[in-house]
Order: C-alpha cells, then sequence, then structure tokens
C-alpha cells in the first residue's frame, strides 16, 4: 500500500505511520490506509481493511498517534496535540 497522507503540520506522526505501513504489509498487504487527518477529537482515518488484524492495527496506530507529538514525534502518557517543548513555540 502507499503511505498514507498525513496534515503536512503533523511531521511527528511519519514514524507511526511508517510502521504501520510495514505491519500492515505483513498482516493483510492488500489493506489501504488512504489518510489519517488531523481534528479536533484527535487523529482520524479513512482506510480499507477486511481482516481483524489489520483493523486492529489501523487502530492501535490510531490510539498511538493521539499521544504523539505533531511536530516531534515524542510519545506521552497523555493525549496530546503538540509536546510541551513544541507546544511552548506554537502561537
Ligand atoms: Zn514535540
Amino acid at each position: 500500500m502507499n503511505d498514507p497522507v498525513i496534515p503536512g503540520d503533523r511531521p511527528g506522526w511519519l514514524a507511526g505511520t511508517d510502521r504501520l505501513v510495514a505491519d500492515l504489509a505483513e498482516v493483510e498487504p492488500t489493506a489501504e490506509v488512504q489518510m489519517i487527518d488531523a481534528t479536533i477529537l484527535g487523529p482520524k482515518t479513512i482506510f480499507t481493511a477486511n481482516t481483524d488484524a489489520g483493523r486492529l492495527l489501523v487502530w492501535a496506530t490510531l490510539a498511538e498517534l493521539a499521544h504523539t507529538c505533531g511536530r516531534c514525534g515524542t510519545v506521552e502518557p497523555e493525549r496530546i496535540t503538540w509536546c510541551v517543548k513544541c507546544g511552548g513555540n506554537q502561537r
């Protein structure tokens, strides 16, 4: 599958989506994740998967991205948009 489209201001999500692409290739090669978007309620995805294993991988990645700084990729225990360091540079 192709790399999912992610928002341009979320480069910190790349490591997570790269891992998803690699893992999906093993459990369900025909699965597709078209895009992952950032919403006010957290990361949202549009995907096609026909196995429970494939779907679980996508949901697990989404849950992890909800805790991943969109700028630097730092993973925090709580749900975040930006980590403390990157959030300090936000307007
Ligand atoms: Zn950060």
